[in-house]
Formats: structure tokens, sequence, C-alpha cells
């Protein structure tokens, strides 16, 4: 960022809730079926029709609130948002205004720079305030067709109308791009690791926009914001906000009018573009909804919804860091994904090697699992089987270059790591007598490099090792071989 400027980003994530039927009917909330299919007289919104609040919703929006950090509150307000557009039979969207379901939050998130070629800095603590997360319906989606001016269709499919969402918003609280990638991408992870949300960005299941200004340092007013919409990805996000930065900061410095707008961002260009300006804003004309009770929460509620949820990312992170003594980085990497956090914790169990465990899956295990596009959870080699194969390794019977083959091998053909050993005969060759055999013959057959070992060239002592090893196929236990080799040039 130009010197002197100071970026101010708020955040809004709508985040579809994973429930099988819809927000305030028994309809599928299954989107991708055949347009209109999962529809009823209530999220037609046709006259008379009554919503009737779904309890997976507050159970579920209380596991998001929870994780983000935020209090549910006991009582909130559902409220109608009037607006009219195709999507839209009702005329107004049901949401909830100033009695959210739940707010107050803070939130401490890890996040760090990146430079030009994407290498993070140093991780950092940030900590945010999350404003509130309200429920509410998503509208349908209208889908046009066809080439402009020459034939267009327009269609609406209502199968989306109706589903859950929780619209988290935060305080003007991060300063950079980075800082907002890393939230959102912090906020997905946990929303899918407490079952809240798929969190899929792709999909559609997570929306964000970002409110985006700029002020010198020092400055304590807020200049003009503008709202980045449609950001498809994270990646996209973190371009479009810093393209915005750079675009805002010119412009004043240049004299220009930064507008209060809604940009998009331009993907073919790199570049935001206006989408609506300040004018067009809608007045909602919020008033609460006649046909839906108050939401009530008790305390219990809240109560077995805290003791059914899972441990949370971060706090498993550091559980890793300080009972099984790993590295930060590795820790990170292992609870990125919850079932190989899961994963990991069981092997490390298992084969009573924390360590190993985690060096194994993190290099190893993770490089089969991508070659084969598969994650931990449908991985052919389970946790017991990898410690099985750990075991073996820490008992000396195999070497680390036969292990890892083994590995390979296993992910293959699902055998376990006895059997795989077995066939490829790495049994480790550790009798003494039998490596004593091997090493006499060589010291008989290389008499002028004993005396030159002897005269006190030490360099040698590799070469009578690497011929021991040879000699045995590689099977011999290295630790065995040095020990009689000391004894028998010595
Ligand atoms: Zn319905
Ligand atoms: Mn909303």
């Amino acid at each position: 960022m130009k010197e002197g400027w100071e970026a101010i980003i708020g955040m809004e994530i709508h985040a579809q809730l994973a429930t099988e039927t819809k927000i305030f009917c028994a309809c599928a909330a299954n989107f991708g079926d055949e347009p209109n299919a999962n529809t009823c007289p209530v999220c037609l919104g046709l006259p008379g029709a009554l919503p009737v609040l779904n309890e997976k919703v507050v159970e579920l929006g209380a596991k998001a609130a929870l994780s983000l950090g935020l209090n549910v509150n006991e009582t909130s307000i559902f409220a109608r948002k009037n607006y009219f557009y195709p999507d839209l039979p009702k005329g107004y969207q049901i949401s909830q205004y100033d009695k959210p379901f739940s707010s107050n939050g803070e939130l401490t998130i890890m996040t760090a720079e990146r430079d030009e070629q994407g290498r993070a800095g140093d991780w950092k603590p940030l900590t945010i305030r999350i404003e509130r997360m309200h429920l509410e319906e998503d509208a349908g989606k209208n889908i046009h067709e066809g080439l402009p001016e020459v034939e267009r269709f327009s269609y609406i499919d209502l199968n989306r109308a109706g589903t859950p969402l929780g619209e988290i918003v935060t305080a003007p609280d991060f300063r950079s791009s980075w800082q907002a990638y890393d939230y959102v991408n912090h906020v997905r992870r946990v929303l899918q690791w407490v079952g809240a949300s798929d969190a899929d960005m792709e999909k559609g299941n997570l929306r964000c926009e970002a409110n985006v200004s700029v002020r010198r340092i020092g400055e304590e007013k807020f200049r003009n914001k503008v709202e980045l919409k449609n950001l498809n990805s994270v990646r996209f996000m973190q371009k479009a906000i810093e393209f915005e930065i750079e675009r805002q900061i010119a412009a004043h410095e240049a004299g220009e009018p930064v507008n209060q707008e809604t940009r998009l961002w331009d993907e073919k260009n790199n570049q935001t573009r206006i989408m609506r300006s300040k004018e067009d804003a809608h007045d909602y004309r919020y008033f609460p909804e006649p046909d839906l009770q108050p939401l009530t929460v008790s305390k219990q509620f809240i109560e077995q919804v805290k003791a059914d949820m899972p441990e949370l990312p971060d706090a498993m992170h550091d559980r890793f860091v300080e009972e099984y003594e790993l590295s930060y980085n590795d820790a990170s990497q292992l609870v990125s994904d919850k079932d190989l956090a899961a994963f990991y914790e069981a092997t490390a169990q298992a084969s009573n090697n924390p360590r190993v465990s985690a060096n194994f899956i993190l290099s190893e295990l993770l490089r089969e699992l991508n070659n084969a596009d598969k994650t931990a959870k449908d991985s052919p080699v389970s946790a017991e089987n990898l410690a099985e194969l750990i075991k073996t390794l820490d008992a000396g019977k195999i070497n680390n270059n036969q292990a890892k083959e083994v590995l390979t091998e296993m992910f293959g053909n699902g055998k376990s790591a006895d059997e795989v050993i077995r066939e490829k005969g790495f049994e480790q060759i550790s009798d003494r007598s039998t490596i004593e055999k091997i090493i006499d013959e060589i010291v008989e057959k290389n008499q002028n490099q004993v005396v030159a070992y002897r005269g006190g060239n030490e360099k040698l002592f590799g070469f009578f090792v690497g011929q021991t090893m040879k000699a045995s196929g590689g099977k011999a236990n290295p630790k065995v071989v040095n020990e009689i080799l000391k004894e028998k040039l010595s």
C-alpha cells in the first residue's frame, strides 16, 4: 500500500446453513434439482401461506455463532425486508434487523501478508469484532440464456428461495486484503468443521462482500466506501480489494471523487467496475414479521449445542503443539482439514510416535493422496495400518527408505504393512553372526583398504559400510553394521 495511507475493510458473509429442508417450509434445500421442483405455497409466496421456523436452523445457527465467538441472543425478531425483484415472489425477504439472532462477537484469526510470489510472511494473531450474525431466507435465482439482441430468455428458479442463511457482519477492522482473505478462510473452515455450513464458494453456499475505503494515516473520519460484490472465490476477493485500495488512493491523490457505489470484480480485465451507484440504494422499510413469533433460545439449548460442538481447529492446533510437540507449521497443516486432523491423531496414538506420524502423513501420505486426488477421509491406508508401519520402522525391522516404499505399495493395493514387507523381502537383517560373516569376507577381499584405514584414512570407513550394505542387498541393519565394522577394523 502507498505510504501514508491505510485501508479500512469490513466483511459480510452469507453462509448457507446445512439443513435438509428450507427455513420456513418442509421443501428440500437442494438447489441443483430440476428447476422449481422444491417449492410449495410458503416459498412461492402464495397468499395466505404461513411460515414455520425450522428448528434445525436454530441449532446450526447457534453452532455457527458460537464457533465465531458471537453471543446468541435470548430473543431475536424476524423482520420483513421489502424490495422488488423477480426472484423474490413475496416482495419481501424474511430477515432480521434490529434484534438479530447473535451479536457482539470477538474473533482471533491468524493472518500474514504475502509477497509477490504469494509466499506468506510471519503469521500473527488479529482480533476482529463481529457485529452480528442474523438468520434469513435466501432468494431464488434468475437465469439468463441466449444471445443479447438476438434472442434472450430469462427464467426464475425458486429452488433456492427459502434456503436458510446466516449473514455474518464484521466491524471495519481489516487493514489489508490478505487479512480479509485469511478471515474468510477462517470462517469457511470453522463453519465446515462444526457442520454448520458446507461453505463452498464455488457452489455459492458461501458468498462474501467487502466494504472498502481508504484514509490517510492519522485521519479519524471515514471516507466514502465502495461495496464489492459477486466475488466468486477468496482469491478474486483479495485481488478485488487490492485493486480497489490502489484505485481509491490514486483518485484521492488526484483530487478526483471516490463515489459511494457497488462494484464488481471483472476477472478478464483484472479490475473492479461499477454495478450501481448509491442513488439506487434501497429503503427496505423493515418491520417485524407478523406471521412469526419472536425467537427465544433458552440457556439450556445453548449449553446443549456447546456440549455437542467438536474441539475447534485453533484449540486443536495448540494442543497438537503442546501434547505432541509438533512445530507450529506442521500442526497448522494437520488441522487444515478436520478428517486429516483426526487421521493424524489416530495414527499418533496407535503408533505411540507422534513426531514420525506427523512426518509420514505430511510428506508421504499427503503426496500419495494428492496424486490420487483423494483426501484423508478416503485414504486407502488406514490410520491403524500406517501406525503399524511406523511401529515396524521404530523397532528397526526396516529402514526409513524402505518404510516409504512400503507406504506407497500399501496405498496402491490396500495391503497391511506386514504383508508388503514380507512380499518385498524387506525384513532387515539384524542378526550379528550373519552380518559378521558378510563383513569378514569383505575385509578379506579388501586388504589394501584395511591397511590404509588403519594407517589413518578414516574416510574409508564409508567404503566398508557401502560394501556391506551392497553385499546384504540393502537389508543389513546399519547400526549393527557400524558396530561390527568398528570392532573388525580397529
Ligand atoms: Zn417450500
Ligand atoms: Mn442478507
